[in-house]
């Protein structure tokens, strides 16, 4: 794989397009998807749509969250440098990816072990050292616990005890809520030990958040 002239072109094109979305106005948001080229984290036959605003296919019937959703749930997250981060669902590790660039100490779980593997090797490649755990989100890293910040970036049913109880006091947690196959992205700050302060922010489609590992 290369990062031709023609990618950081279109790379360009899709950056311009998330800064006409103006729920997205950090600048190193911006900044992150210029310096980690989404093309690398996919499958060869999508290589050329890679920076148009689309889901695709990672394998494992999992996929990689469309551009906007990835910026957008960055912004919620409010990401400042040295944070602690703990990602449910690496997936292609693009997020994972975004988020080391933006600074943030990442911490990530995925419960299917070929994707697992194959995030492993692409945030070595591109020189970020984030944790990845092959294991299930539902019950958080608990030995790296407590986090500042929390991204779900599957649908979750409801949001897990236990990744409350790993949030920090003045902590964020964004995570798309929701049974069916349509999520409300919430937003919860950890007020105090016993508080917690929710705002929505519209609906999204995850794949869903499922229990236990699976291996391949
Ligand atoms: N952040 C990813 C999005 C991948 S889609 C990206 O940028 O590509 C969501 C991912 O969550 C899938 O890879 C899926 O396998 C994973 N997932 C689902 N339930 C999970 C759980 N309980 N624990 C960890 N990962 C989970």
């Amino acid at each position: 794989m290369q990062d031709t002239y023609k990618h950081k072109g279109m790379r360009k094109q899709l950056i311009q397009q998330l800064r006409q979305d103006t729920r997205i106005t950090n600048e190193a948001i911006f900044e992150a998807f210029d310096n980690v080229p989404r093309h690398y984290f996919l499958d060869l036959v999508f290589v050329e749509q890679a920076y148009s605003n689309m889901a695709f296919q990672i394998g494992a019937g999992q996929t990689i969250s469309h551009p906007v959703t990835v910026a957008f749930q960055s912004q919620l997250l409010e990401i400042k440098r040295g944070e602690k981060v703990l990602e449910i669902g690496t997936g292609s590790g693009f997020q994972t990816c975004i988020l080391c660039q933006m600074g943030a100490k990442v911490f990530s779980i995925e419960r299917q072990k070929e994707l697992y593997d194959k995030a492993k090797n692409i945030v070595r490649f591109f020189g970020f050292n984030p944790k990845i755990l092959f294991g299930d989100g539902y019950k958080g890293m608990p030995a790296f616990a407590p986090f500042d910040k929390i991204i779900v970036t599957c649908g979750a049913p409801d949001v897990p005890e236990a990744l409350i109880t790993q949030l920090k006091v003045g902590g964020i947690m964004v995570i798309p809520v929701g049974e069916g196959n349509e999520q409300t992205m919430k937003r919860i700050t950890k007020v105090s030990e016993n508080e917690l302060q929710i705002e929505e922010f519209g609906t999204f489609k995850f794949v869903p958040m499922l229990e236990r590992t699976v291996k391949k």
